[in-house]
């Protein structure tokens, strides 16, 4: 069987064997490609050495020395960026962790020894075909997921994996052959010698993955081990959780909101927040998803849509990204209410008209500004950012049109200017 490769992996890949490498596509672009997916990054693994890569492609690409002693070149062509490294062995692995050392060899099948599943396990060149020592294309066609070697052990070396197992899993809706399976489960402990970053980053693509819902109910405890929140919301709250995520968007502030939104265990979504966001710190996620996720789970109960007036409040308050995810997660956990769906419709058209309609959505979008006033004789000081809100709170409630003539006419009107 032919595979086709993108242009500029074919390139290095006839480069390097035209220099008298051997080189193959190599992991999971391989097993992509199997499945009509598109690769999420494409690696290649071949017989030369880091300073031999880099001698190859010397003025023909981007070199990034990415790794040297893990054996990694980074290579940027037309706009392309592949990973080329060598054949390798891993080293001792201490900690469960990665290992410290690795050695190079010059036989793909060492290089595929080492990598955890027989689907990511498999290489290709078009001057070689494939390399599949393990049967990963006969997995990829049953649907299963196997670690290449003796499970536990695999586990043990490294315990990514164990997350990993779960990831693809929940990306690719494969059955764990029976060995894996037990693994993921009797080795989970393991996962607590994992850093954060490296469990953030699995974690991330399991919960935006087609069959999060599915996955996260048969393998809560796995997750759990990393992030005991999610075993403190009980029985049917459990239930309404695991649905939501399988009904929002594949967006992760929001699968990650509603995954962690009763990490308190109590109906108090203040405390939830609470607890969610020391989660979120133990777990390196950034600020921004941090701050998306506490402002999610603290007002996912809060009375935003009464009138269009708290409507149009909450969405100066919460900027417009955040207002709609906010209606996203509440009509996932609102399935059978349909009361609160048809409240939910009716707070997002209020919203969308009172965009289209131009409404400032903060201070800094009213048609006066900070040195306007000043001009007009306005004190520098606090007051010209107290007076920039009470505008913008009467542009909100409807009270005054946002033009700078209707803007300052009220000024004048309640005595704000100084007249000379
Ligand atoms: P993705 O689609 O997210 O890129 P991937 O399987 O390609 O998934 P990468 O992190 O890109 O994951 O790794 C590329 C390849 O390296 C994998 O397919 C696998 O062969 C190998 N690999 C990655 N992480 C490990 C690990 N922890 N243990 C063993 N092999 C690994
Ligand atoms: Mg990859």
């Amino acid at each position: 069987m032919e595979l086709s490769l993108p242009l500029p992996v074919a390139y290095v890949l006839g480069r390097l064997e035209e220099k008298g490498y051997a080189a193959y596509a190599v992991g999971g672009c391989i097993r992509d490609r199997l499945l009509n997916r598109e690769p999420n990054d494409w690696d290649i693994a071949c017989s030369a050495l880091p300073q031999e890569i880099s001698a190859v492609f010397s003025g023909k690409a981007r070199i990034l020395p990415t790794g040297l002693q893990h054996g990694t070149v980074t290579l940027l062509l037309e706009g392309w960026q592949i990973e080329a490294t060598t054949f390798r062995i891993d080293g001792p692995y201490t900690g469960h962790r990665r290992p410290e050392q690795v050695s190079f060899t010059d036989d793909i099948e060492k290089d595929l020894a080492r990598r955890d599943f027989t689907i990511n396990a498999m290489a290709y060149s078009p001057l070689r075909g494939f390399a599949d020592p393990f049967g990963g294309q006969e997995d990829l066609k049953r649907g299963r997921l196997r670690c290449v070697g003796a499970p536990v052990q695999r586990f043990t070396e490294d315990a990514l994996r164990i997350l990993r197992a779960v990831r693809f899993l929940a990306q690719l809706g494969f059955s764990p052959e029976e060995r894996t399976r037990r693994a993921i489960f009797s080795e989970r402990e393991l996962l607590r010698a994992v850093s954060a970053e490296r469990l953030t980053a699995e974690t991330g693509k399991l919960l935006c993955a087609l069959n999060a819902e599915k996955v996260l109910r048969e393998y809560r405890e796995v997750l759990a081990v990393f992030l005991p929140e999610i075993e403190r919301a009980e029985g049917e709250s459990w239930e309404c959780i695991l649905r939501a995520i399988g009904r929002l968007p594949a967006c992760l502030p929001l699968r990650l909101a509603a995954l962690i939104s009763f990490a308190a265990g109590g109906e108090d979504m203040k405390e939830n927040a609470r607890c969610a966001d020391s989660a979120l710190r133990r777990l390196h996620y950034d600020n921004r998803t941090r701050e998306t996720v506490d402002f999610l789970i603290e007002n996912r109960e809060a009375p935003v849509l009464e009138t269009a007036l708290s409507v149009r409040r909450w969405l100066c308050r919460a900027g417009e990204e955040r207002f709609f995810s906010l209606l996203s997660l509440r009509r996932a956990f609102s399935l059978e209410d349909m009361a609160a769906l048809e409240a939910l419709d009716e707070a997002e058209r209020l919203a969308r008209d009172a965009i289209r309609q131009g409404m400032p959505l903060s201070p800094g979008e009213l048609a006066v500004g900070g040195s306007d006033l000043l001009c007009l004789g306005v004190l520098a000081g606090p007051q010209v950012g107290q007076l920039l809100r009470l505008l913008h709170e009467r542009v909100i409630e409807g009270s005054c049109e946002n033009s700078r003539e209707a803007l300052l006419h009220l000024l004048e009107r309640e005595g704000w200017l100084q007249s000379d």
